[in-house]
């Protein structure tokens, strides 16, 4: 393996035992051997009478089995949102709505710990992550938008709004439980009903999502989760009585999903892949710019869709910024997820370590230089060491097409204009991160890079107040925010 045979420094990836093991307990959640569809305030079973298993891709141990929903099952799930429409939900005065928005949000918080046991146990993610992001910032999610259920004619001064109807939602596996809240709560609070698909590989916190709605005495039919693979989603995306499609996946189904719904009324958000560049100036703090790109692809394993996978550095400064990445590289933890001093958990699924281990040979193949801390990884389940990738050409796979995983491309600039072409070189741009200490070239690249979100001195920040959303390959549409109130309303 390039890189690893000259490796000197100290490898601490397969030495957790450096520190004591801190492991949170899984008996902070109660996992159903099986769960039915949410539908209509109840959990139905499938029509299809079918079941497929949901694993923990750290132990490849079965935890639940979850419904498959077929065609009719979708049917049901979207005439219950429809009822739930028209006789309850877009009739109810706002403030109300807005209270049990607020009910779902303090409900998820007192449940907190048992959401993060799950999403880990179900993801992979490390119980730190879950913990002190996902279900937090999924939480907040839902009190930013309660707030505006009764605020709109502030949110859009002089304008008459009115709901959409019945929302078909869609989300991949990689925040699972945010990406519900991004979904589910701008729509409650603009006054829709909702129908949600998880993904099959995690569907665990959705399911729990469900029992919270019920706990919230939520009107039947305003909520109603259904599970499955693609064929759910098709289905969910191609039934007539849906007026809204709001998809969060690859750009790969986006397409699909944006062919499906032409010449429809169907309106939709797409939020797709990226293949983000972090840029780091010689005159950056260096430290600080490497633990932000450390955080920017590594976090939650490279499964972001914002990651910051393409690295530039000022030639300058390019030998001493990859000895600190590498140095930093070797103090990272990969394994148990469930481990606190856990840095990198388990990939999602095995299908996904093997789109990861597709990308190091395609990356190996082009000529770059491949780097990993030569440690052992786990036996069971689905790690991939952190990776780097130098003497990377431009138009390499590697630095063009989204791996989501924990892969790293690193290239050098010597100018902004040329760093700001290499940048936006990309059929993807959802997001980029710029470090230096001048105000004055993060102004001139945050106007030049074509990205969605630009961190500056920061990576991966998260607030609900804040919109997302991405240009070209990386869909349109913005979630979060004011501009997240915008795609669930029509404006008169
Ligand atoms: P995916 O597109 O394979 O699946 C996403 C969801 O779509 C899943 O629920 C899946 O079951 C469903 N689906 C699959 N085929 C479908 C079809 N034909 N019709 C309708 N639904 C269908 O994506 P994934 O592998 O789960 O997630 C990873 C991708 O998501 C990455 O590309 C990542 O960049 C992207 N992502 C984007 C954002 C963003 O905000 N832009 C956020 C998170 C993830």
């Amino acid at each position: 393996m390039a890189g690893t045979k000259n490796n000197t420094l100290k490898l601490k990836f397969d030495t957790a035992r450096d520190y004591a093991p801190a492991p949170e307990s899984k008996s902070a959640a109660t996992i159903q051997p099986r769960y039915d569809l949410f539908i209509n305030g109840k959990f139905e079973k499938p029509l299809s009478k079918k079941y497929f298993a949901t694993i923990n891709p750290a132990t490849e141990e079965k935890l639940s089995e979850v419904a498959d929903a077929n065609a009719a099952d979708v049917d049901r799930a979207v005439v219950a949102a429809r009822q739930a429409y028209n006789k309850t939900w877009k009739n109810m005065p706002a403030k109300e709505r807005g209270k049990y928005i607020f009910r779902i949000a303090r409900i998820m918080q007192e449940r907190a710990r048992e959401l993060a046991v799950i999403e880990t146990l179900d993801g992979g993610k490390p119980i730190r992550e879950s913990r002190d992001f996902d279900i937090p910032t999924a939480a907040n999610h839902f009190f930013y938008y309660a707030g505006w259920a009764d605020k709109l004619e502030y949110a859009f001064p002089n304008r008459q709004t009115n709901p959409l109807g019945v929302a078909g939602q869609i989300i991949p596996w990689n925040f699972p439980l945010l990406m519900a809240a991004w979904k589910i709560a701008p729509a409650l609070a603009t006054g829709n009903t909702v129908v949600l698909k998880p993904a099959e590989t995690t569907p665990l916190t959705a399911l729990t999502l469900a029992e919270i709605i019920r706990e919230a005495d939520l009107p039947p039919g305003v909520v109603n989760i259904i599970t499955g693979a693609g064929e759910t989603g098709s289905a969910l995306v191609n039934h007539k009585d849906i007026d809204k499609v709001a998809f969060t996946g690859s750009t790969e189904v986006g397409k699909i999903i944006q062919r499906a719904i032409a010449g429809t009324n169907k309106k939709a958000t797409l939020e797709l892949g990226g293949k983000a560049a972090n840029i780091i100036f010689d005159d950056a703090p260096l430290d600080q710019a490497v633990e932000g790109v450390i955080n920017g692809i590594f976090f939650n394993q490279g499964h972001v869709c914002c990651a910051g996978s393409r690295l530039y550095v000022q030639e300058s400064v390019y030998k001493q910024v990859l000895r600190k990445l590498k140095d930093r590289l070797e103090t990272l933890i990969v394994g148990d997820p469930m481990d606190k001093n856990t840095d990198i958990g388990a990939i999602n699924s095995k299908q996904q370590l093997a789109n990861i281990h597709k990308y190091l040979k395609i990356g190996q193949q082009e000529g770059a230089e491949m780097y990993q801390p030569s440690g052992v990884l786990p036996k069971k389940g689905f790690f991939c060491a952190p990776t780097i990738f130098t003497n990377v050409a431009q138009s390499s796979r590697i630095s063009q097409e989204e791996i989501f995983g924990p892969v790293l491309t690193i290239q050098t600039f010597r100018t902004d204009d040329e760093v700001i072409e290499k940048a936006n070189n990309s059929p993807y741009g959802l997001s980029a991160g710029v470090w230096t200490d001048k105000g004055s070239k993060i102004f001139n690249l945050t106007t030049k890079l074509r990205a969605g979100v630009v961190w500056a001195n920061t990576y991966n920040q998260f607030d609900p107040t804040s919109p997302f959303g991405g240009y070209k390959e990386s869909g349109y549409g913005r979630e979060g925010g004011l501009h997240g109130l915008t795609p669930y309303v029509n404006l008169i």
